[in-house]
């Protein structure tokens, strides 16, 4: 089974990934996670992912396809993913050559992100209020457009991301029988 996760940042998709990875039996793949490692790095391009997403900024989307491509390509892969954060605008999914069972998309208003956002404990580096709002726009204004695309392909299911945890797990799960 191979699944996307689209949402604005606190819309709970990571939290769901990986209850569904679990459930399913299949790896989470998050290129937020994959970009934040690669941030480490003491290098000019670990400086400029560190830059790029530290900003709130989109990763360049040759570079990302790239990556996410090579990941998928990896054994542990071959039967199904969860992917969260992948494909992010249009380029990617028209390039993006895999065949989807599925695409949730998880909706959260940007106020009730802010809010959860506002309420985390941890501290991270990328998560400044500048870069989050920086985030929420660019998915409104590039990531938005995906929607179409998938529901084009008939495999769009829309979740109501305000509820309860459970509930949204529900939502999601309801969808997959
Ligand atoms: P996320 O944790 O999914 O919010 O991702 C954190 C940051 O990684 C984003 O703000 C982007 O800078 C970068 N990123 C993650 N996924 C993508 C993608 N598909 N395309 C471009 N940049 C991405």
């Amino acid at each position: 089974m191979k699944i996307l996760l689209i949402g604005i940042q606190g819309s709970g998709k990571s939290t769901q990934g990986n209850f569904l990875s679990e459930k399913l039996n299949i790896p989470y793949l998050s290129t937020g996670h994959i970009f934040r490692e690669l941030a480490k790095e003491k290098s000019i391009d670990g400086r400029f992912v560190k830059e790029t997403i530290n900003a709130g900024f989109l990763m360049p989307d040759n570079m990302t396809i790239k990556i996410v491509n090579d990941y998928l390509n990896r054994a542990v892969y071959k039967n199904g993913y969860i992917l969260d954060g992948f494909p992010r605008t249009l380029v990617q999914a028209k390039s993006f050559n895999e065949k989807l069972d599925k695409a949730f998309y998880i909706k959260v208003s940007d106020k009730e992100a802010l809010w959860r956002l506002a309420g985390r404990d941890e501290y991270r580096e990328d998560e400044t209020l500048k870069a989050i709002k920086k985030r929420i726009d660019l998915f409104h204004e590039v990531t938005l457009p995906i929607l179409d695309f998938y529901k084009d392909l008939g495999i769009l299911a829309e979740i109501d991301g305000e509820r309860t945890i459970a509930e949204v797990s529900e939502q999601i799960y309801s969808h997959l029988n």
